[in-house]
């Protein structure tokens, strides 16, 4: 049997969710047409909005569905009014690429210390130097790859001395920690439906209704004007029963990090040459990114794929290959720490089991290559 533990790349579904994808699944179902299939979806997609709006903390109606997390920080980046944007080093590429093509004499990126928190003193530094009349600032809520939480409302209280607008990419914290848009202290946040039980294919741009925000995409009047195109009733649908279900998480969360814990403590006995990125920082229960040198991480993964386990190298790349982590270069970790990172995410579906499995077989691949090269 599968043992995946690949959760940030993409969770396993929930049944419930599968079940409301399902029901919408098998067409007939556009929300903006007028006839009674319509009006169905109307409601279902309505519903959804309610129970995203609940989570975060905000009205429905600041509550915009995309096609995926990438669209909706695409759309705050694009579409916000900013002269001038400040993103962390650590940010998804779809934050951080999107930053510099826009905005190529105005793009400024936050460094982040070892630990891979940002430094507050250096965006305070940017935003003086820069002298935007509407700098925006987005910074991530939890990293993909590290699981490092960053301090949000600190940054954006700083952040706001400069007028700055500020959004945080909360894609791979929704449903791994509790959160409102309030207590963030932010203006908008970004949610991917895939990420936290639901299946791949909508996502999120939620805002508190104090900044102008304008469409990305032009064509209908979808999303009352926001975001044109038919929406994906289904993954919204289903986007819902997963939040349904947060308590479930958090709760089970809780376990996960005592079993993680467990593992990292274990890896860290048996070689005392391993690091774990971010380490000493607030982090996401669920993540754990090893970094053991002198084994490839790209090995690791291929072996312990075999073997029926699914975990990442340290960013899954979008072709498919191993990359380079930014992040983990962002933290001035060494490069052969880097080439041998490695991450394991779980969720829901996770059991000590899979946890155990993991420990049993990693440990016995990489001692044999240690030994090997040792030889
Ligand atoms: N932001 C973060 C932090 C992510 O981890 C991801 C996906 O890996 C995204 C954004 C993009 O989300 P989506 O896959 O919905 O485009």
């Amino acid at each position: 049997m599968t043992c995946y533990l690949d959760y940030n790349a993409t969770s396993i579904a929930r049944p419930e969710a599968i079940e409301a994808a399902a029901k919408w699944l098998g067409g007939g179902y556009n929300s903006s047409s007028a006839h009674s299939n319509g009006r169905k979806a109307k409601a279902a997609l309505e519903d959804a909005r309610t129970v995203v709006a609940a989570e975060l903390g905000v009205v429905p109606s600041l509550v915009t569905f995309t096609s995926s997390g990438t669209e909706a920080n695409n759309q705050i980046l694009r579409c916000a009014g900013a002269d001038a944007v400040f993103v962390s080093a650590i940010e998804h590429a779809s934050v951080i690429k999107t930053a510099q093509k826009l905005y190529p004499d105005a793009s400024y990126i936050i460094p982040v210390d070892a630990n891979g928190e940002v430094i507050i003193a250096e965006l305070v530094a940017l935003l003086g130097r820069a002298k935007a009349s509407r700098p925006l600032v987005s910074v991530m809520l939890a990293n993909n790859e590290t699981g490092v939480i960053q301090p949000i409302a600190a940054i954006a209280e700083a952040a706001r001395k400069f007028g700055a607008i500020v959004h945080s990419d909360a894609v791979q914290a929704f449903g791994k920690i509790p959160f409102t848009l309030s207590e963030l202290g932010v203006d908008a946040v970004s949610l991917s439906t895939h990420k936290c039980g639901a299946p791949i294919g909508a996502g999120v741009l939620a805002t508190n209704g104090c900044m102008p925000i304008e469409p990305l995409l032009i064509g209908g009047g979808h999303e009352s004007n926001l975001r044109a195109g038919t929406v994906n009733i289904s993954a919204i649908a289903a986007f819902a029963e997963a939040i349904k279900k947060f308590s479930d998480n958090y709760n089970h969360m809780k376990q996960l990090e005592i079993w993680r814990d467990a593992v990292e403590q274990k890896i860290i006995q048996q070689f005392p040459q391993a690091k774990i990125a971010g380490a000493a920082a607030p982090r996401l229960p669920n993540t754990s990114c090893i970094m053991l040198p002198g084994v490839e991480n790209s090995v690791q993964l291929m072996s312990l794929d075999m073997a029926g386990i699914l975990i990442s190298s340290g960013s899954a790349c979008s072709s498919g290959k191993v990359a380079k982590s930014h992040v983990l270069e962002a933290m001035g970790v060494l490069p052969e720490f880097i080439g041998g990172a490695i991450r394991v995410s779980s969720g829901w579906s996770t059991t000590q089991a899979d946890y155990d499995r993991f420990y049993a077989v990693w440990s016995e691949l990489v001692e044999r290559i240690l030994t090997k090269e040792a030889a």
